[in-house]
């Protein structure tokens, strides 16, 4: 399978992690929307959120225990931050390959686009 974010995720592109576990890794968004904007994905490659069985959604747990850790480490809590899932062609989801967006660093404004 040709999968970006798997290849990312063996460390194959030589992007740099700046979160790993064993089964969540982070890594710099390539055109930040917010001073700081990291995608935060399962090494497991999952299409979308909608392709997460039942029985594996612990994950999307892990994904939000690393972004919380992310948060603390880049000191945009308590000021704030928003998660993001896109799922799907009008959900705006352009990589196939499930991820929680996290911004911070900006005032966010909503409704978003
Ligand atoms: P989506 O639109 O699917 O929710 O988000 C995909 C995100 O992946 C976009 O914000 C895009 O900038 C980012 N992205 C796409 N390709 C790469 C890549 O090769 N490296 C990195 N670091 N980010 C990427
Ligand atoms: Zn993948």
């Amino acid at each position: 399978m040709d999968c970006i974010f798997c290849a990312i995720a063996r460390g194959e592109m030589g992007t740099q992690l700046v979160f790993e576990n064993e089964h969540v890794v982070a890594f710099e968004d390539l055109h930040p929307q917010a001073p700081t904007h990291i995608l935060v994905i399962p090494r497991r490659h999952y299409a979308s959120l909608q392709d997460v069985p039942p029985e594996d959604l612990s994950i999307v747990q892990e994904l939000a225990a690393a972004a919380q850790e992310l948060a603390r480490e880049r000191r945009i809590w308590p000021s704030g931050y928003r998660l993001v899932v896109n799922a799907g062609s009008e959900g705006g989801q352009t990589v196939s390959h499930l991820h929680l967006h996290l911004l911070g660093g900006r005032q966010m404004v909503w409704p978003p686009g």
